[in-house]
């Protein structure tokens, strides 16, 4: 069997335990400790910057979209990642009507990808998380739901930078189409459970790398791929 390099990546922020670069370094060294690759889910559009000695010394940084904010109003996807995640049991997604709005549909795709190329010129990130984790993608068909434009947008935003695109296992996304179009385009990938406790098998996100033909060769190995031979290593 190949090699396959694992890291660990919390939320930051997260309530009380990661709120700063002091909290981040400490659960650096703490999970370095346990032989794992470190790195952090940064919630893009909510966290707060981190001096750039901390985003170095973590050996990659994920930035994933949770909510957009439009108007100042917090719109958030936790509903969405509840149904998508099967916590609904065969209940239909709560909040469908509302999302059916095509101009909100708009400003939360439009929202999205300003957060991306945030994470990607500000925060410096390495991975996209569930690149199209939204309510939309609750919805039913994501190629109604996400334009081909705007995949196109997202997907040239990664390829340009060199960012990888998560295939996610909880929320089970990307959807076959955009990651058809990722591949063809030439982006990089990662592997991510969203497991948010025990991790279990990973046979959704098999599929959908066997059904896409994702190269094993295109996913990140566990380094940077914009910052490769960098040292990463902190003493301690
Ligand atoms: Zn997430």
């Amino acid at each position: 069997m190949a090699v396959r390099p694992h890291g660990v990546s919390d939320h930051f922020p997260w309530r009380d335990k990661m709120r700063d670069d002091d909290d981040v370094l400490r659960y650096l060294d703490d999970a370095a400790r346990l032989g794992l690759r470190v790195g952090i889910e940064y919630d893009l559009g909510v966290a707060p910057p981190l001096r750039p000695s901390t985003r170095a010394a973590l050996h990659y940084t994920i930035g994933a979209v949770h909510q957009v904010h439009l108007d100042g109003v917090r719109v958030g996807f936790d509903e969405a990642g509840a149904f998508l995640k099967g916590q609904r049991g065969s209940l239909p997604f709560a909040e469908a009507t509302r999302f059916a709005d095509a101009a909100l549909q708009r400003r939360i795709l439009e929202s999205t990808l300003a957060l991306v190329r945030q994470g990607i010129e500000e925060v410096g990130i390495d991975i996209v998380g569930h690149p199209t984790f939204s309510p939309l993608a609750a919805l039913g068909d994501p190629e109604e739901s996400f334009p081909v434009e705007w995949q196109r947008r997202l997907i040239e935003m990664c390829v340009d930078a060199r960012v990888a695109i998560e295939v996610n296992e909880s929320y089970r996304v990307p959807h076959q189409a955009f990651l058809v179009r990722a591949r063809e385009r030439g982006a990089l990938f990662s592997v991510g459970t969203d497991a948010h406790g025990e991790i279990g098998p990973l046979d959704r996100t098999e599929a959908m790398i066997r059904d896409a033909a994702l190269p094993e060769e295109r996913f990140l190995r566990g380094e940077r791929p914009r910052q490769a031979g960098r040292s990463t290593a902190r003493s301690s």
